[in-house]
Parts: structure tokens; C-alpha cells; sequence
């Protein structure tokens, strides 16, 4: 396929592709389209199973990001994926492309990094693979998990009515990328949101265990590409409330100099926090459910996602969210 191709199609139709060739082959429980396959483990148990590709200067860029701190985001990015299923995580499997010039000691702290934020959720290094790179450093992680039977949380689950929720705050990681590339220093709130991010596995496993979740995925692409995943798998539609994203202070205070910088917020991608839907509409008061929960909307029936400003007026999101074929 050329280049061109690619473009037009995009990385979802991409994938939309792929799963047509597999058609009914698949034996699974849940195959391509969330963010876990699931396979039955035995009558009470479900593997839980996802991977994710880092390629340097696509991903990270060496010269802002440390070794450490690399291989603590290789960990999060991946474990954050059972954290959206509501899952428990178990093994992870990691294979590097290693370009020559990352020097032995480099590639010790990033493998230190990875175990240190293993550990954080009680995760295991269990295999992988290396071999020489003659480009960028490569990173490719596979995670394992599991959920009680019927447990996990998928994508499809939301109905008119159901409350939208997210964890955390929104746009701090796309802010700080943002500020990177314009040559500017991010405060260090902001550097860590980018390159330390942490996955929800406490508050996903709660939404699980407790019943509490009908829809919900990982935030990666950004809230507005992320909810569309949400609301086409289910067949619905939201009206969000622009004043109730929840912004850091550090991200409150760029807002301050520059209004447009709300679309960050909306689209930017890399916040690794929980986005799902729920026929309770007290959960932001929930007490397990901490660092807490906020609600940003509610599901509608249509399609499609309406951004209500407290005006009532409509506001337009100018930013898609991250896509490898059609982004710049
Ligand atoms: P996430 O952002 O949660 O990691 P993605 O948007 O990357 O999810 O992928 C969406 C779905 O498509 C997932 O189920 C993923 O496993 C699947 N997928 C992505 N790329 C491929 C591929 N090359 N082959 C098969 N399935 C893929
Ligand atoms: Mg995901």
C-alpha cells in the first residue's frame, strides 16, 4: 500500500481492515476492537492480553525524555490498557530494537525504569525478545492480565442516559509536548504527566469488581477520538460540558495566556485516564474510587459527540485526535 494510501485510509480504517480478514476465525471472547482481547482461562477467570509499539522520535525523542523514565512510560502505557478493562495486570513481555548508539548503561537504566514501574503494580517481567535496530530505538510491550469471568469492561456497553466519566486530569501530557516543541521549558507537574504517566489500575478494577462501569477505555488518542471508540462500539451518542473537563492548575494557568489551548484538553492524546460510562450518576462521591472521578457528560441516543458551552452555545474542537496516517 502506498504512503498515499495510507493517508486517506487512516490507522482506524487500517485496523477496521485487518479485522475483516480475520472474520469469524476468531475463537475469542473479545478479538480486535477494545483494548484487550479476552479468552476464556477457566470457568471463573479471563485472560486479559494487549500489546503497544514506542518507536523513537514517533513516541519519545532521547533528548527530553531519560532512559529511567522511558521504561517507566513503557510499562504505564501498556498496563493502562487492563486498567481500561477493569483487569488485574500479571506478566509483561518486552522486546527492543537497539539502535548502536544507545550505549550499555543507557539501555540499563531503561530496563531498570521498567522493572521499577513493574513493581508499582505488582507486574512481572516474564520474557521478550532484542536484536540490533539500524534506525530508532524500538520498544514493543506485551501485557497480560486477567478479570472474573464476564467482569471486563468493554467498549460497547453504553446506553441513553448513562453519565460520562473520566479519572484525572485531562491535556497535561499534550500541554507539555506542546510547550516542548515550542522551545519552551514545561513546569515539572506537566514533564511528569508526559513522561511518567500512571495507569489506573485501582480505580478500573473498583468499576469492575463493584458493577459500577456499562462502557470504558484508556484515554491515548484523546478524550474526543477515545469517546468516539466508546460511543460508535455502542451505538450511541454524548453531549459534554466544556466547563467540567477536569484541568490541572498547571494546565489552568497556560489556559489563562491562551484560550485555544482547551483543544489540548479535548484531543490531545497521551492522558492514560479512564474514560467510561455508568448508569450512576453519584460516582464522582464514590469512596474506592480514588484519586477521584469526574463527570463530564452524558450518552444520548444519535451519534457523534456535541460539546456544550456554558452559554448553551456549541463549541468546535479544531484538533483530531492522534492518528499515525493522517497526523502530520
Ligand atoms: P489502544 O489505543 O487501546 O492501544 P488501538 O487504537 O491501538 O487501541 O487499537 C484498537 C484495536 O485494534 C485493539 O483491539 C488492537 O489490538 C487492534 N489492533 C491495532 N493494530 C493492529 C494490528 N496491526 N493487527 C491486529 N489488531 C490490531
Ligand atoms: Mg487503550
Amino acid at each position: 500500500m502506498t504512503a498515499s494510501m495510507d493517508k486517506e485510509v487512516g490507522e482506524f480504517a487500517l485496523i477496521r481492515w485487518i479485522k475483516e480478514q480475520v472474520g469469524s476465525e476468531n475463537t475469542l471472547i473479545r478479538g480486535i476492537g477494545d483494548d484487550c482481547a479476552i479468552d476464556q482461562l477457566a470457568a471463573d477467570s479471563q485472560l486479559l492480553t494487549s500489546t503497544d509499539l514506542l518507536i523513537e522520535d514517533i513516541h519519545f525523542k532521547r533528548e527530553w525524555t531519560s532512559m529511567f523514565d522511558l521504561g517507566r512510560k513503557s510499562v504505564a502505557v501498556n498496563v493502562s490498557d487492563i486498567a481500561a478493562m477493569g483487569g488485574t495486570p500479571r506478566a509483561l513481555y518486552l522486546s527492543v530494537g537497539h539502535p548502536k548508539q544507545l550505549s550499555e548503561m543507557e539501555f540499563k537504566e531503561f530496563i531498570r525504569g521498567f522493572i521499577y514501574e513493574a513493581r508499582q503494580y505488582d507486574v512481572v517481567l516474564a520474557g521478550g525478545d532484542i536484536c540490533a535496530s539500524p534506525g530508532p530505538l524500538i520498544i514493543s510491550v506485551t501485557v497480560q492480565g486477567h478479570a472474573k469471568t464476564g467482569a471486563a469492561i468493554q467498549r460497547h456497553g453504553a446506553q441513553s442516559g448513562d453519565t460520562v466519566y473520566v479519572t484525572g486530569t485531562l491535556g497535561d501530557s499534550a500541554l507539555a509536548l506542546y510547550l516542548l516543541q515550542s522551545g519552551q521549558t514545561p513546569p515539572d507537574f506537566l514533564m511528569q504527566r508526559l513522561h511518567t504517566p500512571g495507569a489506573r489500575v485501582a480505580v478500573g478494577r473498583c468499576l469492575s469488581e463493584e458493577g459500577l462501569a456499562t462502557a470504558m477505555l484508556d484515554i491515548s488518542d484523546g478524550l474526543m477520538a477515545d469517546l468516539d471508540h466508546l460511543l460508535v462500539a455502542s451505538g450511541v451518542g454524548a453531549e459534554i460540558s466544556l466547563a467540567a473537563l477536569p484541568l490541572s492548575d498547571a494546565f489552568r494557568c497556560e489556559l489563562n495566556k491562551d484560550r485555544a489551548l482547551i483543544d489540548l484538553a479535548l484531543a490531545g492524546g497521551e492522558d492514560y485516564e479512564l474514560l467510561f460510562t455508568s448508569q450512576r450518576s453519584d460516582l464522582d462521591q464514590y469512596p474506592s474510587l480514588k484519586p477521584g472521578v469526574v463527570k463530564i457528560g452524558t450518552i444520548k441516543t444519535g451519534a457523534g459527540i456535541t460539546l456544550r458551552q456554558d452559554d448553551g452555545g456549541i463549541y468546535q474542537c479544531r484538533r483530531r485526535g492522534f492518528d499515525h496516517f493522517i497526523d502530520e
